[in-house]
């Protein structure tokens, strides 16, 4: 069995007459990865394991047929209701205690939904609905960290911007990526919350695969507060909040 690639992703895909090639093209000039136009997903001929390797380390682009955005309920009630706006499915981290290793295992390829026409009409129509100030935050998160091939796909530079321009509605992302480069430059209007999620090192160095420590994540999140992003932390498992650095100390 091949051992598991290193990199986030490895190759990109597009898929002929589900991709907007406008997109696409854009994203394929802002990288070096390999890229192709394909028929159909590729699909590994592996079961288990050796599929996972495979696949994992693929993003795909393709257009969202689906609403982007949908109302998160939990069937027994246990999560406090939201808005989440799908741009990505599947995420290139490998966290094994992640819902969605399990959940797409059949499909370990991580999809970005490029045809952001769509999506934006979506949070356009949305910023306009009547609703409650505390539902008016789309989340990012759900089914992917949206920050997680951000360096690759730019997508970062596109919907800030956008939302930025707009009333009641704000962005949230949920991420472990130290990736933020892309955003310190942005008009954001306080549209954009960055919460990352930390945990000890011994945690992410055992299931946190390919994520970025968790120090190398608080160093991101003092450049985006320094560029004016709220930002947020939500700490796992065994972390302890007083042995955090303070952001006095981290350069
Ligand atoms: S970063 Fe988040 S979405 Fe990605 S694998 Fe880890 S827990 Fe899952």
């Amino acid at each position: 069995m091949a051992a598991p690639s290193l990199h986030l992703v490895d190759h990109i895909y597009a898929v002929k007459g589900k991709t907007d090639p406008l997109q696409a093209a854009r994203i394929f000039r802002r990288t070096s990865i390999p890229n192709s136009w394909v028929d159909d997903i590729p699909q590994s001929k592996s079961n288990g394991t050796s599929k996972l390797y495979d696949e994992r380390n693929i993003l795909v682009l393709l257009n969202r047929v689906s609403p982007f955005i949908e109302q998160f309920k939990h069937l027994k009630g246990r999560c406090y209701p939201f808005y989440k706006l799908t741009a990505y499915n599947n995420c290139n981290f490998w966290c094994e205690y992640c819902y969605l290793y399990m959940t797409f295992y059949m499909r370990p390829q991580s999809i970005h939904f490029i045809n952001y026409d769509k999506m934006f009409a979506e949070i356009e129509k949305f910023s306009r609905k009547r609703i409650s100030p505390k539902f008016q935050l789309l989340n990012l998160g759900e089914l992917s960290d949206p920050l997680a091939v951000d360096d690759i796909t730019g997508f970062s530079k596109e919907i800030i911007p956008f939302v930025s321009g707009l009333n009641n509605v704000k962005l949230l992302f949920l991420t472990k990526s130290a990736t933020v480069k892309n955003l310190l430059e942005l008009e954001h209007k306080n549209k954009t919350v960055l919460a990352w999620s930390l945990n000890a090192d011994t945690i992410v160095d055992m299931f946190e695969h390919k994520t970025p420590s968790s120090l190398e994540r608080i160093k991101a999140a003092k450049k985006a507060q320094e560029s004016g992003y709220e930002i947020r932390f939500t700490c796992k498992y065994s972390i302890n909040p007083f042995i955090l650095p303070s952001f006095d100390s981290i350069e």
